[in-house]
């Protein structure tokens, strides 16, 4: 196993840590003796940081981390970090409330890497309301913490903005060869390590989008390489070759992955790709970029939208649906837009005022691209299911 320094407190952290949100389950439940096996081995293989979170496996993954994993002298082998519910707290004693039951569930007395789970600029802007910024001073004056950190899914402007605003340790962010541009990005990378913030890298694999459907596009590249590695390979490659990711979370649950994942983490070093393995991994990144049809980078820059309408969320998930399973995200996006909120926001909502398109910094012809998003994930038929499913939904 590979390890990469921490700058502010000299921790050599394994180049791969063990995410605890897709631990394998057995009739909706943790299936105890294959993840504790799991983690257990790759603990014995080196890895050294094991990451959870409040509501990872509806509560289960903290409990089962305290009652199992962490025994029998594993508590001392590994940093443990886990996350602050930011979206639960709705006044200051709540944060002191949700720490302590994660002590308790974990049944340790210091957390080693703490963090505020899913920042954006909205939710930094209310926590720091709240008075978290004391609250956080405190856990470390106290010692119940070694490490402050935060996750991000925003924009990058945001991103940067809360680095500037407190002394972290360390902070985690999604990055993939696809989400180069997207949300902190290699941008917000670069910004954290030259302060000496560890970064630590959330969803290398894009969700197994990377390596579930191959486009035959990008498999045809792919084998124009001399050597012969796996999509998964080529993509944890592509982040350990960036000499300030600290760390990558896989959230590991086959066996074979855990194989393969810690095989890699013992071989990479920074800068190790040649120069034409980079350039067909670029040549990869372009191709994917052709598959996007609708060349939105999320930043976010729409969401004046007086109608509410999510609309990165919207053109991402036709992305997807177009390259990889249509009726996968379909689902999800009819879940999360057509359930979620009181009144759904689907782009036929959109009142034509033209606001987003003259925000758009990619010059989106915005509400004639949604015509593509209503014509396959968001059909007339998508919706009228949602509209008889809503009653039952909102009575759970
Ligand atoms: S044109 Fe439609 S999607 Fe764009 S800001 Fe106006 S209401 Fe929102
Ligand atoms: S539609 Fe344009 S402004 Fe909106 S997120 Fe995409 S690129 Fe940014």
């Amino acid at each position: 196993m590979k390890y990469r320094k921490v700058a502010k407190n000299g921790d050599e952290l394994s180049v791969l840590g063990y995410g605890c949100m897709r631990l394998p389950t057995k009739a909706g439940r943790i299936d105890k003796d294959r993840a504790l096996s799991q983690i257990r081995g790759a603990i014995d293989r080196g890895v050294n940081y094991i990451d959870t979170a409040y509501p990872y496996h509806a509560g289960e993954s903290e409990s089962f981390l305290g009652k199992y994993v962490l025994k029998d002298g594993y508590r001392e082998k590994v940093k443990v970090a886990t996350k602050l519910p930011v979206f639960l707290v709705k006044k200051n004693e709540d944060m002191m409330k949700y720490f302590e039951k994660q002590r308790e569930k974990l049944q340790i007395e210091i957390i080693d890497y703490y963090l505020l789970h899913m920042l954006n600029g909205d939710s930094w802007a209310a926590m720091k309301s709240l008075g978290i910024i004391s609250f956080m001073d405190q856990l470390k004056k106290d010692g119940k913490i070694f490490n402050m950190g935060f996750s991000f899914h925003g924009k990058v402007e945001d991103f940067k903005k809360i680095i500037d605003d407190y002394d972290w340790d360390f902070c985690q962010i999604q990055l993939n060869i696809l989400d180069e541009n997207y949300q902190a990005g290699i941008e917000g990378l670069n910004y954290a390590s030259e302060r000496d913030i560890a970064v630590i890298i959330m969803e290398p694999l894009r969700g197994g989008q990377l390596v579930k459907m191959i486009p035959k596009e990008v498999k045809k590249l792919w084998d124009t390489a001399d050597v012969k590695y796996t999509p998964a390979e080529w993509a944890l490659r592509w982040l350990w070759n960036l000499p300030n990711v600290t760390m990558i979370l896989s959230g590991m649950n086959v066996e074979e992955h855990i194989d393969e994942n810690i095989k890699i983490a013992g071989i990479v070093e920074p800068d190790h790709l040649t120069e034409k393995e980079l350039e067909i991994i670029n040549q990869v990144k372009e191709q994917y970029q052709k598959l996007l049809e609708i060349d939105c980078t999320g930043c976010g820059y729409c969401s004046v939208c007086p109608a509410g309408i999510n609309i990165p969320y919207a053109f991402q998930t036709y992305n997807n649906a177009k390259m990889f399973s249509k009726m996968q995200h379909l689902g999800m996006y009819a879940g999360v837009v057509g359930l979620t909120k009181e009144v759904p926001k689907w782009t036929t909502t959109c009142l034509d005022c033209g606001l987003c398109e003259s925000h758009c910094p990619q010059f989106i012809p915005i509400r004639q691209e949604f015509k593509k998003v209503q014509s396959t994930i968001e059909t007339p038929i998508v919706r009228g299911l949602v509209k008889v499913i809503r009653p039952f939904a909102k009575s759970r």
